[in-house]
């Protein structure tokens, strides 16, 4: 039996065709570990054995019959809870959906289930996806398998700890502002953010709509490569989502393509608060990348600044107008509210408790940058700044074909070092933020460093230029034998 340490997609697959394992065998396996192993890291809100058991079985089935299975066939993976699987939980670690049981599957999920892959489970994360340590979760703390006092990042920290820990082949997450980036950084693990549109919302809880994307967490690019590949299917389900037709080039990068490349380097992203760490981290990246034959290039995207601010007000706007269903009556617990003796008083009691304190603080915000009087001067002038911000990546991508970044100025912070200032917490998110705001795709790639605590470097995409970032990462890959 293989370990499962040593696993990838790409090796996964080749063992089972060679019928060297079976798929029922490795989830049987990857379960098991879950049992031992999850109570220390926390990784996963709920199991699915049954319904795991059962696909695994498709899949050895299907082999048995001498069929060709695809790259996916019988993977074992983790799904973020925010994200419906027919029949299993999908709280999105908040109180309010405590007892709720998805009645669908999501657009990726029913995509996933075409190429038979095996969901293990649904993993921990920041409620509603608000956070960037998982510690917003109602349930649980989920910890960084690399030093168990630190966070493992958010908001889906539990995808990318399962990865990390092999208590899952692969993770799916959501991020709206660097959730599956900032986490696989903190955690050693590869996280891709798509083109806003490449891949259906359909079925994944609505945190901000005009910034929420579904992206893969894997150990290795191919393996995020192949994983994207199934994911960015035309769903008639969202109107934002666009058919791209992502050829081979996301699987079999050329050398020629990438050896002619220049890769920018924004000035407003290499700056004093970034940890001494993570800057030796960026200067061995590019030097290794330089290696390849690439060009860098001094860029500059000057609206870097105001990227916060303006997250902080667009991001509420939208959790805010999404959030506002889940009132007790319609969606949502009305546990809360049981003994309330009238409307309002229901709708007071059921928010107030079903609600935790991050997600209230959104709701407050949301509802008063969008309140008139201040509409235009909060939340129609921020439009105009991300307007801004996303002619900087136009501009600069009129010079350079990807942009290199850090993905989080620090490594793994400890776990309460961040709770009790939000604003803290808010600025580690400086170099994932303005992506989502262009809508631009990016990786999380881990950068080969010494020290225990793992450090991503960020490579950022023109739109729909995925096999960019991919074929640079797996490179970068290949060269340094990860
Ligand atoms: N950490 C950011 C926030 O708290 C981003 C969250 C996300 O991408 N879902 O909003």
């Amino acid at each position: 039996m293989h370990s499962l340490h040593n696993l990838t997609i790409k090796s996964f697959h080749e063992g089972l065709v060679k019928k060297e394992f079976t798929a029922l065998e490795i989830a049987q396996a990857y379960l098991k570990y879950i049992e031992v192993r999850d109570p220390e890291i926390g990784a996963f809100l709920s199991t699915a054995k049954d319904q795991a058991y059962q696909q695994a079985e498709q899949a050895d089935l299907a082999i048995a019959r001498g069929e060709e299975v695809g790259a996916l066939a019988g993977v074992p993976m983790a799904i973020k809870d925010n994200i419906l699987i027919k029949g299993l939980p999908a709280t999105a670690a908040s109180k309010m959906l405590e007892n709720y049981t998805a009645s669908y599957d999501a657009a990726v999920i029913v995509e996933l289930k075409k190429a038979g892959a095996v969901f293990l489970g649904k993993t921990n994360m920041d409620e509603f996806a608000m956070g960037s340590s998982t510690e917003n979760s109602a349930f649980k703390i989920t910890k960084n398998p690399h030093d168990l006092e630190r966070v493992p990042g958010g908001s889906s920290g539990g995808s990318a700890a399962a990865v990390a820990d092999n208590m899952a082949l692969a993770a799916l997450g959501t991020d709206t502002g660097g959730s599956i980036r900032q986490p696989a950084s903190l955690c050693g693990v590869v996280g891709l953010k798509p083109t806003y549109g490449a891949v259906s919302r359909h079925g994944a809880i609505a945190m901000a709509s005009s910034l929420d994307q579904i992206g893969p967490i894997t150990k290795t690019v191919e393996d995020a490569a192949i994983l994207f590949k199934a994911l960015a299917a035309k769903d008639r389900h969202d109107s934002t989502n666009v058919r791209v037709n992502y050829g081979d080039e996301l699987l079999n990068p050329k050398l020629e393509d990438i050896k002619n490349m220049t890769i920018g380097l924004p000035s407003e992203y290499f700056i004093d608060g970034l940890s001494p760490e993570v800057r030796k981290a960026m200067d061995e990246v590019i030097a290794s990348l330089k290696t390849l034959g690439i060009k860098f290039k001094e860029i500059t995207l000057p609206h870097t600044k105001h990227a916060i601010s303006c997250y902080y007000i667009i991001m509420p706007a939208e959790v805010s107008s999404n959030l506002a269903r889940y009132d007790g009556i319609r969606y949502g617990t009305r546990e809360h509210g049981k003994n309330a003796k009238n409307l309002i008083d229901l709708y007071k009691l059921n928010k107030s408790n079903g609600f935790g304190a991050e997600v209230q603080r959104r709701l407050i915000l949301g509802t008063f940058v969008l309140s008139s009087g201040y509409y235009d001067a909060y939340y129609a002038k921020a439009q105009k700044v991300r307007r801004l911000m996303r002619q900087d990546f136009d501009n600069a991508f009129k010079e350079v074909d990807v942009i290199l970044t850090p993905v989080s100025p620090t490594p793994a912070f400890k776990i309460g070092e961040k709770t009790s200032d939000p604003l803290s917490m808010y600025l580690s998110d400086i170099f994932t933020i303005p992506v989502n705001m262009a809508g631009v795709p990016a990786i999380s790639i881990p950068a080969k460093v010494e020290g225990k605590l793992p450090i991503g470097f960020q490579l950022i995409g023109k739109h729909w230029r995925e096999a960019d970032i991919l074929g640079i990462g797996q490179y970068y890959e290949r060269i340094n034998k990860i």
